[in-house]
């Protein structure tokens, strides 16, 4: 049976963590892996309903996603999280729950997430109609120690996803080279 772990995107709105995810899925799939994906905000409208941007409701809601991707894990799923995880204590808490875990840091420069502006956010956010937003108004606690860091604002996605799967081929996680 296929070992379970957890991929643990962090990084900034507009990184490329959602767009990771949904890129790396039917490749693990397609290898003989179950794997879930647990967005960011796929879990905001559901399992987390009703939380704010408080650094207490943001812990709550890496908690949970960390309690769902941990039973999932040792169920024999990878678990692919993809949400802004902003505070780094919260992320090592549930490295050390989960165990089978790997940190990706999704590093984009707050510039190029900026102009992508892929939902719009950013200048709500700079026009004040959103508080607490990640990168303006809000913290973003870069991960120290991450074992796989893609830097997507001068890398393709097929690169970033190149780099990651390389990455779990050598740590174990993944068989050698079948895609
Ligand atoms: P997040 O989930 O981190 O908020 P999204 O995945 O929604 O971010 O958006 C990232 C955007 O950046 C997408 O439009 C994607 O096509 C683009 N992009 C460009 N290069 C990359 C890359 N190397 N990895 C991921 N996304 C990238």
């Amino acid at each position: 049976m296929a070992k379970g772990f957890t991929l643990w995107f962090t990084g900034l709105s507009g990184a490329g963590k959602s767009t990771l995810a949904e890129h790396i899925t039917p490749v693990l799939r397609a290898r003989g892996h179950r794997v879930e994906v647990l967005d960011g905000d796929e879990v905001r409208t559901n399992l987390s309903k009703g939380l704010g941007f408080s650094k207490e409701d943001r812990d709550t809601n890496i908690k949970r996603i960390g309690w769902v991707a941990k039973i999932l894990t040792r169920n024999e799923v990878i678990a692919i999280t993809a949400a802004i995880s902003p505070y780094r204590e919260v992320r090592d808490w549930c490295r050390e729950e989960i165990g089978n875990f790997v940190e990706v840091y999704v590093k984009c420069s707050l510039e190029a997430c900026e102009s992508r502006d892929v939902k719009g956010l950013y200048a709500k956010a700079r026009a004040g109609q959103i508080k607490q937003f990640t990168g303006i108004d809000d913290p973003y606690e870069e991960p120290l120690h991450p074992e796989i860091v893609v830097e997507t604002d001068r890398e393709t996605v097929e690169q970033s996803a190149h780099k990651i799967l390389a990455k779990l081929e050598e740590m174990g996680y993944l068989a050698n080279g079948k895609a």
